[in-house]
């Protein structure tokens, strides 16, 4: 199973991550991947870039020794219902979003307060992948939330930082989050979450889970660049028509 495309990493415009742009499309042709995505923290984490950050990279090439840089956000879910933290004037300027919980933005809830505000997000158009819903201080209804996900065409991520080195306790969430969209006909993004250039593309942890419950690769949306910019071209995003003349010559 190979994955070429990672839809979730951060760089040192988030305090708490080390690597800078450059040493990502680095590690993306060492690696061999098609692209990459920069989803550096929305405005209500303590640690997020501010606004102009997220304003400006259109000064970072779309392609660069072959390999393409999306430019993406790591959205908060916000209280009490679930809107996310992105700014109207912001949106022009992102080619997707995540949609996570984290707890200085969000205290963890019961069950039924986590899920509401999850498909809350989910539903309101508003992003297009689901981040880390394996985490385990975040109690959901998997099922409601993946039949929520499928309705609106919105991917769940099944994070492999959550495996080894954040959100302890998310494995036996994230097997079940894998069983549950096979058996119910719905799609994922694998992603890093890297926070580090050296850990881009790593799904070691997903994958092996993914092979023992023969989680079919169709079901991985990122598993190349084209499928990936054909979803964002479902959303209507414009870097799909940008970049859907590389992305055709490489397969
Ligand atoms: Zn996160
Ligand atoms: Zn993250």
């Amino acid at each position: 199973m190979k994955i070429l495309v990672d839809t979730h990493s951060h760089t040192i415009a988030s305090a708490h991550a080390y690597s800078t742009v450059h040493d990502y499309f680095v590690q993306a042709k060492d690696k061999g991947m098609q692209m990459f995505s920069l989803t550096d923290h929305g405005p209500q984490m303590p640690d997020s870039p501010h606004p102009w950050h997220f304003g400006n990279r259109n000064v970072i090439p779309r392609i660069v020794d072959n390999v393409a840089c999306l430019r993406g956000i790591e959205a908060n879910i916000m209280p009490p219902d679930g809107d996310l933290d992105v700014p109207d004037g912001m949106k022009p300027y992102l080619d997707f979003i995540i949609a996570s919980f984290h707890e200085p933005v969000f205290s963890p809830g019961d069950m039924s307060t986590n899920t509401s505000a999850m498909i809350h997000a989910i539903k309101s158009g508003g992003c297009q992948i689901i981040g880390h819903p394996g985490n385990p201080n975040y109690p959901i209804d998997v099922e409601e939330v993946i039949r929520a996900a499928k309705d609106n065409n919105v991917l769940l991520e099944i994070n492999n930082s959550s495996f080894i080195h954040s959100r302890l306790g998310s494995e036996p969430n994230c097997i079940r989050i894998l069983e549950l969209v096979d058996r119910l006909d719905w799609k994922v993004v694998f992603s890093s979450d890297a926070h580090i250039a050296y850990h881009l593309g790593d799904y070691t942890q997903s994958i092996k889970h993914a092979q023992t419950l023969n989680f079919p690769i169709s079901r991985v949306v990122n598993r190349d660049a084209a499928t990936f910019l054909a979803f964002l071209s479902e959303h209507n995003k414009p870097v799909a028509e940008e970049l859907a003349a590389w992305s055709q010559q490489l397969n």
